[in-house]
């Protein structure tokens, strides 16, 4: 495995700064060795680290280099599954859900005032319907803010009202929501990782981890150095290839994201003019929103699972162009994609591969509010305690038979079988 440069991105020519941590050189001993500088592996080390643990967090390439430094920076509520996970629990579970829907939100919230962490957090928030079926869903899912007396200002819109406040006719209704946002990813897992350093954790880029020896205290090993630790968390997501176990139980799938050049001040007028992060209720899903700097940046799916910019910017700018037809000459600045990991029931998977190592994984497309509670809860497990482990590590997996083989054409299969019933 060799180490690799962050990809050009919007998101890396507007990071607020760049990381330096020495790879792994030697053999060292911690509390915790975690494997992977994503949110995931970020968020625990940063919860232990606070909590007195000596960690060492070892990343094959840079802070935030997978998925938690590309993705569309849309911060938004629930957790992928849901409806499996409220069956798995007995009475008071659908409260605890409840609460970790937005749990995630307010531990960003807070880690950012605490550290004074710069990455463009604006609130504001819209599922945008396109089917008579979305805006039941909607419906639903007001029902649900009302119960529970969502704190936060939310509203359904008609198809006036979201066409005004979209800028696009393309919609039939929205569910605004003011408690879900927006934010710039890398930056906020660049500010949360030096934050983990400086409460006391090491952390060590440019390190592939090759393999893990397990026994009573398992050992890390890269190409130039060793952690040997209590207990090891996995958190390389989609991107790691050492434990074919969990490799089994999910489908890496590709998104992509165009980024165009900054806006002028009349195509603001009409582009999502209140600054909302935005996103259909597809199974393939386009999800776009403002950058601090005015460019709209636009995600969905390819028919393709390479990195070649040209390619991705033929295949989004004509479904971006659907959405707004008024940036027909406006020029993509970046194209750029990421691998999500999608598990195939669809429910995160957080446990165990034996009593000293851990792992969290599998957030679908919500992986920016789940990693930190599943930060959290890997934290408190590792501290002893596991309600909420629990819960997680209870939901059996479903294994699909070669996903580790065969990974890129099965989820080329999954996809096609998702875009059909979006048509249907
Ligand atoms: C294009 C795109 C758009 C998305 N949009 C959104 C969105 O708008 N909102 C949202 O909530 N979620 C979104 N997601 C999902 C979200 O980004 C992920 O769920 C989340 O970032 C996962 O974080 P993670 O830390 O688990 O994994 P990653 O961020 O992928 O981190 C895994 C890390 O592990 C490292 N690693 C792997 N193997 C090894 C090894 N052997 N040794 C050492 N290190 C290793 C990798 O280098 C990587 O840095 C999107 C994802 C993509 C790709």
């Amino acid at each position: 495995m060799v180490s690799e440069p962050h990809i050009d991105s919007y998101y890396v020519a507007s990071a607020n700064s760049r990381t330096d941590y020495a790879p792994l050189r030697g053999a060292k001993r911690a509390n915790v060795c975690v494997i992977g500088a994503g949110f995931t592996g970020i968020a625990t080390a940063l919860n232990l680290a606070e909590r007195g643990y000596d960690v060492h967090v070892v990343e094959a390439n840079k802070i935030g280099w997978g998925a938690s430094g590309r993705n569309g920076g849309q911060m938004v509520a629930g957790i992928a599954g849901e409806a499996r996970i409220e069956k798995t629990l007995g009475a008071g579970g659908a409260d605890m859900l409840w609460e970790m829907r937005w749990a995630g939100h307010d531990i960003i919230r807070q880690r950012i005032e605490q550290y004074g962490i710069d990455c463009d957090l604006k609130h504001g928030y819209a599922d945008v319907a396109i089917k008579a079926r979305d805006v039941r869903k909607l419906q639903k899912e007001l029902e649900r803010l009302e119960q529970r007396n969502f704190p936060h200002e939310y509203r359904l819109l008609h198809r006036e009202e979201t066409c005004a406040t979209i800028g696009s006719d393309a919609y039939i209704a929205a569910l605004v929501n003011m408690g879900d946002g927006h934010l710039h990813p890398l930056n906020l897992c660049i500010g949360e990782a030096n934050a983990a350093v400086a409460n006391g954790a090491t952390i060590h880029e440019d390190s592939p981890v090759l393999r893990i020896d397990h026994g009573s205290r398992p050992t890390v090993i890269t190409g130039h150095g060793s952690v040997s630790a209590d207990i090891v968390v996995l958190a390389g997501n989609a991107y790691h290839r050492i434990a074919r176990k969990l490799r089994r139980v999910m489908l890496p799938v590709n998104s992509y994201i165009i980024a165009t050049q900054p806006l002028s001040d009349e195509q603001l007028a009409s582009v999502n003019p209140l600054d909302l992060a935005i996103s259909d209720l597809k199974f393939v899903i386009e999800y776009y929103r403002l950058s601090a700097d005015k460019r709209l940046l636009f995600g969905g799916r390819c028919n393709y699972s390479g990195d070649d910019p040209a390619v991705i910017e033929t295949g989004l700018r004509p479904r971006m162009l659907k959405v707004y037809p008024q940036l027909a000459d406006v020029e993509i600045d970046y194209a750029w994609g990421g691998r999500i990991g999608v598990p195939l029931h669809r429910v995160p998977q957080i446990g165990r591969l034996a009593p000293n190592v851990f792992y969290s994984q599998g957030y679908t497309g919500h992986g920016i509010n789940v990693t930190h509670i599943a930060g959290q809860i890997l934290a408190d497990a590792i501290g002893g305690t596991f309600e909420r482990f629990d819960v997680f590590a209870g939901i059996k997996p479903v294994l699909l038979p070669g996903a580790h083989s065969f990974s890129k054409p099965l989820a080329a299969l999954a996809i096609l079988y998702y875009q059909i019933r979006d048509r249907l």
